[in-house]
């Protein structure tokens, strides 16, 4: 694609794009091309530089592919498993421990069964649910 500066008779400038400069000759030619300010067809290119975009530069804004978001999951993850320390099954007795001041509050993680959750709630303790990948491909090597 390319962008041509464009010019009417009455000097408003604006942008078209076209195919290829042949392109734009044959639709000055034919009429086609009016300016969108006031409709004239007498139509010149402005004397501005032409600009070239490639197709792989036009990728929107705020748009992540679905990799993107796995590998910030994973990024997130590792993160987490780094700087908290690994309780296991005892999540929900730590957890506690550290709610009532009995040991230091740290980073932990581990599993907890319903009902530890809902007796951690209960208990006003605050933790996230994260989903924990399986390792079941380890395993089978
Ligand atoms: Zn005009």
């Amino acid at each position: 694609m390319i962008v041509f500066d464009l010019k009417c008779s009455n000097n408003h400038v604006f942008e078209a794009w076209f195919k290829n400069s042949q392109a734009f000759n044959e639709q000055r030619e034919q009429g086609l091309l009016s300016c969108p300010v006031c409709g004239d067809c007498h139509i010149e290119k402005a004397l501005s530089p032409i600009k070239v975009k490639r197709a792989s530069s036009q990728t929107g804004d705020g748009i992540i592919s679905q990799e993107a978001v796995a590998q910030m999951v994973r990024t997130f993850y590792k993160k987490v498993v780094e700087s908290s320390e690994d309780v296991g099954t005892r999540f929900a007795a730590e957890a506690l421990k550290m709610h009532y001041g009995v040991v230091e509050p740290r980073s932990i993680r581990g599993v907890a069964t319903d009902e530890e959750e809902k007796m951690l709630k209960d208990e006003g303790v605050e933790f996230f649910r994260i989903p924990v990948p399986t390792k079941k491909e380890d395993k089978a090597n």
